[in-house]
């Protein structure tokens, strides 16, 4: 009897410790990708916060269809901004006519959009999210305007406009 109870906490304690390294390399792993917001929250908490269509673009990653945004003609002087968090990240005056349907930009607010690799259409794209929340923005190709010859093609919907004072 005493001798059961002892082999089945062993067998207790073995399998906490198998389970608990297991977790600890999940943990290392997820860490690593949320510490690099300094907005976190769950997908529950943004579909909250959102609209549907913002919840999609932003967090999902989807793509507005072209002309669609009210951003697109704006020619307002001011600030773009995160539609999720706020952060600015593009200012008017890099804002230009790119023809392409969605706002384009030839340069960020450096240090507030961050950038990653996708293959989602079958080619290598470099994928742009707001820096602080990790809200999916839009791409960026080379094919811009100068100084910079870039064009980041950005969802508008993922963009509020804050009008200059
Ligand atoms: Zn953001």
């Amino acid at each position: 009897m005493y001798k059961n109870i002892f082999i089945a906490i062993g067998f207790a304690l073995v399998g906490c410790q198998g389970n608990s390294q297991k977790k600890e390399i999940v943990q290392e792993t997820t860490e690593k990708k949320e510490t690099k917001f300094s907005v976190v929250k769950t997908e529950a908490e943004w579909q909250k916060e959102l609209t549907p269509e913002e919840f999609y673009v932003l967090r999902k990653a989807a793509t507005e269809n072209p002309f669609t945004s009210e951003l697109l003609e704006n020619k307002k002087e001011g600030t773009y901004v995160c539609a999720a968090c706020g952060t600015e990240l593009f200012k008017s005056n890099t804002k230009f006519k790119s023809g392409t349907g969605w706002p384009s930009f030839y340069e960020e607010i450096e240090g507030n959009v961050a950038y990653d690799v996708d293959y989602k259409i079958g080619y290598k794209r470099t994928e742009e999210h707001c820096a602080t929340c990790g809200g999916h923005l839009g791409h960026v190709f080379e094919d811009g305007p100068e100084p910079t010859g870039l064009r980041h093609c950005i969802n508008g919907v993922a963009l509020d406009f804050v009008p200059a004072e």
